[in-house]
């Protein structure tokens, strides 16, 4: 087995083409451990979105290589990435994109019915009390609040088992309350099971629940810190306020 969950080498995206070229990410390269809880921050267009995107194979770089677990991503076309997926990775966004006329058990079993696998009970059963839905499985979404919903939304990334959790500001939505309270059942995802998490966000206080915050500028990696408190995370993020020059770039 692999010692990294994640691995990007020498990864860019260019949106586009001739003058109209967008270079969102130019040449990134890292490993993301199993069993990590990273965190992605930088300025708004830095390539969050695309990072998280190229690593959990929903969009493909224009050059170099992802690896998710063993399997290495490029080649593939978009049934095979769309079977990975399925299998590998687990998601959460900041909409919680749950399906309204379902209920919450019925919308977390969703991606194991679609992959055409039956629902373990047991492990069903510690999903829904590991996120605190034990006494609502039969509600509809729309009976629940925003907290619920996304917790609803972790369970249902879990399910699978996947190896990497990818969570795109998965807090933007919600209250400062019910943040910490999603941020810190995501925390315990990879204490207690050494999952592995991989988070896009804005917020310092959302990225000290990772052991590991990667700051992006410009398209380019230009600096981590690990166990950081939310002041250390904000002040570095306030550091790039040139967002990404090339003296920025040159100091990693
Ligand atoms: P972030 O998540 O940090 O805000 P993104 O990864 O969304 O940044 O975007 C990085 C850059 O790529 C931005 O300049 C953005 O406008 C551009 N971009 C992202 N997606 C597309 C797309 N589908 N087509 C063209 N440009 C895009």
């Amino acid at each position: 087995m692999t010692t990294h969950a994640v691995r990007l080498n020498t990864v860019t995206k260019t949106y586009g083409h001739g003058t109209q070229a967008v270079h969102a990410l130019r040449g990134v390269t890292v490993d993301l451990p199993r069993g990590g809880f990273t965190a992605v921050m930088g300025p708004s267009g830095s390539g969050k979105s695309t990072f998280l995107h190229c690593a959990a194979g929903l969009d493909t770089p224009t050059s170099g290589t992802v690896h998710l677990g063993e399997v290495e991503l490029s080649g593939m076309n978009e049934t095979q990435l769309t079977e990975l997926r399925r299998q590998k990775a687990g998601f959460v966004f900041q909409a919680f994109n749950l399906i309204p006329a379902l209920s919450v058990t019925e919308n977390i079993t969703l991606p194991l019915r679609l992959a055409g696998a039956r629902p373990d009970r047991a492990w069903l059963a510690e999903v829904i009390a590991r996120v605190g839905l034990g006494d609502r499985t039969g509600h509809r979404p729309s009976q629940l609040s925003g907290g619920q919903q996304q917790r609803v939304a972790l369970a249902r990334a879990l399910v699978t088992r996947p190896e990497v959790v990818f969570a795109d500001e998965p807090t933007g939505a919600l209250d400062t309350r019910t943040a910490a309270e999603v941020l810190g059942l995501l925390r315990q995802v990879v204490d207690a099971t050494g999952q592995t998490v991989v988070m896009v966000t804005h917020d310092p206080v959302a990225a000290a629940y990772a052991d590991r915050v990667l700051f992006l500028a410009g398209g380019t990696l230009v600096d981590e810190v690990w166990s950081a408190s939310a002041d250390a995370i904000g002040r570095r993020l306030a550091g790039l306020g040139g967002y990404g020059r090339p003296a920025e770039a040159a100091r990693c």
